[in-house]
């Protein structure tokens, strides 16, 4: 019986894929951030009620919120990466019973099954 090495590799592949996709998305943040970051600084030399300045500390707080929640994403996933190498993927950290396959499909980085998650409010 091999159900239990297929399944993790199949989660693995996502993982890898999904984890390729936020790390993408967190170096085009990260240089969207300088960008912003520059803007601020030339903007800074002129007027500091210059209606641009709002709209650039605007974007900084999107941005970087938005920066925030990927690099927490990667961090998630690198996590459960980890896991399957450790052979407990699937298992929840909280009570150690099995994660459903269905929340694993829809989240691959969970790390707690349904009851705890919903017990933390995640
Ligand atoms: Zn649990």
């Amino acid at each position: 019986m091999s159900n239990r090495a297929e399944g993790s590799g199949v989660a693995r592949a996502a993982l890898e894929r999904r984890r390729a996709d936020v790390a993408a998305r967190v170096d085009s943040l990260r240089r969207e951030l300088d960008a912003v970051q520059r803007l601020r600084s030339q903007n800074s030399d002129d007027d500091e009620h210059d209606p641009e300045g709002a709209t650039t500390s605007q974007l900084w707080s999107q941005s970087s919120g938005l920066l925030a929640d990927a690099e927490r994403e990667l961090s998630e996933l690198d996590a459960a990466l980890s896991r399957i190498a450790a052979g407990d993927y699937g298992i929840c950290r909280q009570c150690g019973g099995r994660i459903s396959s269905e929340r694993l499909e829809a989240r691959p980085a969970a790390a707690l099954c349904i009851d705890c998650a919903r017990r933390q409010g995640r």
